[in-house]
């Protein structure tokens, strides 16, 4: 941040009284700019054997594999966001979200919250940040063409729970990848 989004004057980053972390602080309208991880809501939606994935339309990982999800907006709940994601990349409405999995994404201050989902009837297709959206068994994953992490993991937990016949819901943090080199602003 460079410029101060209430008054447009330069900002500074600096420690503010009483504070522990340093922020970008405004020296003319003195509002000080608060960043704070983003939630990243989806689901996991479900038609008899198969889950929903979505091939992404949009950068980063354009052309791979992931379920629907998307930053979570004002105003909205958690699992609002999940179905609302879901209508807009596979145009499928899904029904009764129930919470998976939470995983902390510290290195880019991101947190997934994931829910599955029932799809009540087979309709779907692409949304405008989707080239293709298709049902797949355990059997079809696209494993080496997954787009995240994350979503590798939540898979993997998923479908061994599945065999298992239960559905815990799960917490874990992702470790970013070998060589990351990003800011974790
Ligand atoms: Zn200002």
């Amino acid at each position: 941040m460079k410029y101060c989004s209430q008054c447009a004057h330069p900002v500074s980053l600096r420690i503010p009284p009483g504070d522990a972390l340093p922020r970008y602080v405004c020296d003319h309208c003195q509002t000080i700019h608060y960043q704070n991880p983003k939630i990243v809501a989806g689901c996991i939606p479900e038609w008899e054997d198969r889950i929903l994935l979505c091939r992404r339309a949009i950068e980063p990982r354009y052309g791979l594999w992931t379920v629907p999800a998307g930053f979570m907006e004002n105003g909205e709940t958690v699992a609002d966001a999940a179905a609302r994601e879901t209508l807009e990349e596979a145009r499928a409405q899904v029904r009764d979200c129930s919470l998976y999995a939470l995983f902390n994404l510290p290195h880019i201050s991101q947190v997934y919250v994931l829910f599955r989902a029932r799809l009540p009837r087979p309709e779907f297709g692409p949304g405008t940040e989707s080239l293709e959206v298709d049902l797949f068994t355990e059997a079809r994953i696209p494993w080496d063409r997954l787009a995240f992490p994350v979503i590798r993991e939540t898979l993997r937990r998923y479908f061994a729970d599945r065999r298992n016949g239960t559905f815990p819901v799960h917490t874990g943090d992702i470790a970013p990848p070998p060589g990351w080199r990003g800011n974790p602003a």
